[in-house]
């Protein structure tokens, strides 16, 4: 575009030839105190943020839009326009406009892009959640080889895995990404596999991810010759970290954040969970779609941000591996049977900033003084920390951890010297080294003061001398420093000219200077820039003396998180009653008094109901298959008691203590959980395909250790093809995939299942039936549902007495006739008496036909998608 405009201003040359170089992203162009857009760049923003648009100047002709945010505020709105999707370029002014004036009258500021915003790349506190890790990965391909790699910029941590295209859905599901980078040549492909991220995912070009350049760029950032220093990578893996780090070149222009040395993680160590089940578990948020109701919300007493996010990491990939597992309950049994000492090391956590997040933005030089103190406080903490536990048996893995939180006295001393107790945030202005530290700092400062102290005087000086008592010395910033009196003394003080030079005249004031006070300005205007010239050079050096101990300092930050994690959930097993588990590669799965732990809280939050704790026990299976088919009334408990077993090993496994009074779980590799009825409008999928396609997965993926909960499979369709659905479904996983699962239903029909499968038992929710109406007792018991007192639940639900009624008759008939004439249910349909409870018929008004009946009369419901059903519903309450 630009060209083929020689009309254009040279301002606007400059602008379209930096928007050409970033297509992809709004660019906030710096003007003065403000970032404006144009163009289109202009009519998104302005409607992506409810801002005005405007116009300035023209370009070929037309009117160019514009709009534009203050430079003060551009983080909000820069949050804004990330949570809808877009990438900002930010353009910033590269030199004082005066410089720029030298070079001629029609000189443009130079201007660059110095940073480009995207999901993935976010390192701003104000933009992040404090208790979330923020991931960019990257997925790359090498021979059908895929490897996954990923970033969290804010913190630095940096891991990578071997990783199959089937296996991306999952680990996806478990990071959670804000954004995914990928080839060009491939995003589409990719994107099939996963739908759920394709909105998440960028594509690079395939130079990005070229594995020769790759090893390069990566062993120039580690400075090490190979790569093999940090283990064996494949090409693939090779070159997703390549892509990652390309990335971060492009979008920090060329200022690389601080990235750790990478860990590999193997893709069997962890507990795969797929995004259906994460959400369905509701593991790190609820249905409902806040952190409110989830699980992790529920556990959470951490008291660092490092520690909630380490809490965050366990729960998204419980370990496989035993011993690794019981280090962790062995820390959690330390910090209980020491209690004491635990209350006191989280007295001290709670005074841990966060270190990670504050180093990652000293590494990008986004830092302030804050920064570093926090770097100061966390390491102090950490020696602090150190010492209370030195006499202690701690258990293994704390030992582990102990040795990172101390070495680091000469970064303390230096920084405690240097920095005063409180610095501001922006290093800008100053004031944060301490007094004491730099002879020359102290020098200027001395002189600064001395002459404002000196100026403070002036004024009464200048009183006495003119006799005016109301006379103020004062400042602003156009005029500096100015003697100030009202206008009724004007004529006295412009003939003491020969002192007071006349500055300016008001409605109400006159402005005066004189020759000493101007040059005390002087004089301070210098110690002050001198004094923070220094403060800016000694910010600099301390910046390097942290940057130099990032490694060491991210180990004591790691290990504080761990001991914050241990400790708190030590504290969570103490209140809430949960117990140690027993985790082994055994077959087992016994949890005795076992609870949800996030309805159990619900419970008792509404001070009604205490929850019951129910056994469940998928052990003696033989040849490895252990189901229990599950009956019951709607509302009865079902798909709580499914839940929380799969809750218990996913906590078991993330190494923490259980809701149960005892639980045994033989490791489980996989957990799946499906629930019947969940309706997917967004993807226009209908219910049951989205079941269909879910429960596909399982049955192709299940291996033997995987422990499987399937809640009302088959109910989206017919009743005679959703049992016969549930019944093969069943059949395979205790046949084929001899796993260990829990199966909820509705068709009665299918306890008889349990005499031809040896690994099968029934188990039912008991209720108690009383006058009429039924009675959940929340019980799980060996054996089957009698019957499905959904007449009698739909009654709770509030349906019409008369519709209850006539309910019941069709179902005694029903069951009456079926024992009788079971080939012919229609038979049995047209004996039935007229429907004979219709209650008397309330008063119809006359009025005519309502908006709504006459669009609802013009609905087809079987020519409707899914989505347009709900515009249609949305369409029918505004009528109302
Ligand atoms: P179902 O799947 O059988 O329809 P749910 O599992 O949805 O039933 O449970 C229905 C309600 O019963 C829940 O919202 C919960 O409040 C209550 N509930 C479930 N299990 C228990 C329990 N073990 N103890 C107490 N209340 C429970």
């Amino acid at each position: 575009m630009a060209s083929q405009t020689p009309a254009a201003t040279p301002m606007m040359a400059q602008y379209l030839e930096i928007k050409a170089r970033h297509r992809d992203a709004l660019l906030f162009y710096r003007m003065g105190d403000f970032y404006e857009m144009f163009f289109d760049d202009a009519v998104a923003a302005s409607e992506a943020l409810d801002i005005a648009l405007t116009k300035r100047g023209k370009h070929a002709g037309d009117d160019i839009p514009m709009c534009g945010v203050p430079v003060h505020a551009a983080e909000t709105y820069l949050l804004n326009l990330i949570r809808k999707g877009f990438k900002v370029a930010v353009c910033e002014q590269l030199e004082d406009p005066s410089e720029a004036k030298k070079r001629g009258s029609k000189a443009v500021v130079k201007r660059d892009v110095v940073r480009l915003v995207t999901p993935g790349t976010l390192t701003e506190d104000s933009l992040l959640d404090a208790r979330r890790h923020n991931y960019l990965a990257a997925y790359a391909e090498i021979r059908e080889e895929g490897a996954l790699a990923w970033v969290d910029i804010s913190t630095g941590a940096f891991h990578v895995m071997p990783c199959p295209l089937v296996g991306l859905g999952p680990e996806l599901a478990r990071l959670n990404p804000s954004e995914i980078v990928v080839s060009e040549a491939h995003e589409e492909n990719w994107a099939e596999f996963v739908p759920d991220f394709h909105d998440r995912m960028t594509p690079l070009s395939r130079s990005s991810f070229d594995s020769t350049s790759a090893q390069t760029r990566l062993t120039e950032l580690f400075k090490v010759s190979s790569m093999e220093a940090f283990g064996q990578f494949t090409l693939s893996e090779i070159s997703a970290m390549g892509a990652i780090i390309d990335y971060l070149d492009i979008t920090q222009k060329g200022k690389l954040p601080l990235v750790r040395r990478p860990v590999r993680e193997s893709l069997r160590g962890a507990m795969q969970i797929d995004a259906a089940t994460r959400r369905n578990l509701e593991i790190s948020h609820a249905l409902s779609g806040g952190r409110e109701g989830s699980l992790i919300s529920t556990m959470d007493r951490t008291v660092t941000a490092a520690g909630g996010r380490l809490l965050e990491r366990r729960l998204a990939s419980p370990s496989r591996n035993v011993e690794i597992i019981t280090d962790r309950l062995d820390a959690i049994d330390f910090a209980i049977a020491n209690a004491h000492l635990a209350g006191d090391l989280r007295e001290a956590l709670r005074k841990v900033p966060d270190m990670e997040r504050a180093l990652s933005r000293i590494g990008l030089d986004r830092g302030g003084p804050r920064d570093l103190a926090a770097i100061r406080n966390g390491l102090s903490q950490a020696e602090l920390i150190h010492e209370s536990l030195q006499n202690a048996p701690v258990s293994t893995l704390i030992q582990r951890n102990m040795e990172f939180l101390i070495g680091h006295a000469e970064l303390i001393d230096l920084l405690d010297a240097a920095l005063v107790a409180e610095p501001p945030l922006l290093a800008r202005d100053g004031g944060f080294i301490a007094p004491g530290y730099d002879e020359e700092l102290d020098e200027s400062r001395t002189l600064r003061d001395e002459g404002r102290g000196v100026i403070a005087s002036l004024q009464s000086k200048y009183a006495e001398t003119t006799g005016i008592t109301s006379l103020k010395v004062k400042h602003n910033n156009v005029l500096g420093y100015f003697i100030e009196t009202t206008a009724t003394h004007a004529e006295k003080m412009l003939s003491l000219s020969e002192t007071f030079i006349h500055r300016q005249t008001t409605a109400n004031q006159v402005r005066f200077t004189t020759l000493e006070l101007s040059e005390l300005e002087t004089k301070i205007h210098n110690a002050g820039g001198r004094a923070l010239e220094i403060e800016k050079r000694l910010f600099e050096t301390l910046r390097m003396a942290i940057l130099e101990r990032a490694p060491v300092i991210n180990d004591a930050s790691g290990a504080l998180a761990e001991m914050d994690l241990i400790t708190a959930l030590a504290d969570l097993a103490q209140s809430e009653g949960w117990t140690r588990p027993k985790v082994d590669l055994g077959r087992e799965f016994l949890v005795q008094g076992g609870r949800h732990p996030v309805v159990e809280r619900a419970l008792r939050k509404q001070g009604g109901e205490k929850f019951v704790a129910n056994h469940c026990d998928l052990s003696d299976g033989r040849e490895g298959a252990a189901i229990w088919l599950l009956t019951g009334p709607n509302m009865a408990g079902k798909s709580t008691f499914l839940r929380q077993n799969a809750l218990i090993a996913l906590i078991a496994q993330a190494g923490s203590y259980v809701p149960a009074e005892s639980a045994h779980i033989g490791v489980v590799s996989q957990l799946f959980s499906r629930v019947g009825a969940s309706d997917d409008l967004a993807r226009g999928r209908s219910t049951f395909m989205v079941e269909m396609v879910e429960t596909a997965a399982i049955l192709n993926q299940a291996d033997d250790r995987a422990l499987v909960i399937l809640d009302e499979i088959g109910r989206g369709t017919a009743t005679y093809d959703g049992l016969s659905i549930a019944w093969a479904t069943l059949e395979h996983l205790h046949d084929v995939n001899k796993c260990r699962a829990l199966f909820a239903t509705h068709y009665h029909e299918m306890t008889s299942l349990s005499d031809k499968l040896d690994g099968a038992e029934n188990a039912t929710v008991s209720v108690k039936e009383w006058e009429g109406e039924v009675i959940f007792l929340h019980e799980v018991i060996k054996g089957k549902a009698d019957r499905s007192y959904g007449v009698q639940v739909a009654r709770l639900a509030g349906l019409p007495d008369a519709v209850v009624e006539r309910a019941k008759s069709v179902l005694e008939a029903l069951e009456k006739g079926q024992a009788e004439n079971a080939a012919n249910p229609q038979a049995i349909i047209d004996d039935l008496p007229l429907f004979a409870a219709i209650p008397p018929e309330p008063p119809k008004p006359q009025a005519k036909e309502s908006d709504v009946e006459k669009a609802l009369a013009e609905i087809t419901p079987d020519d409707l998608s899914p989505r347009e059903a709900l515009q249609a519903l949305y369409d029918l309450k505004a009528k109302l």
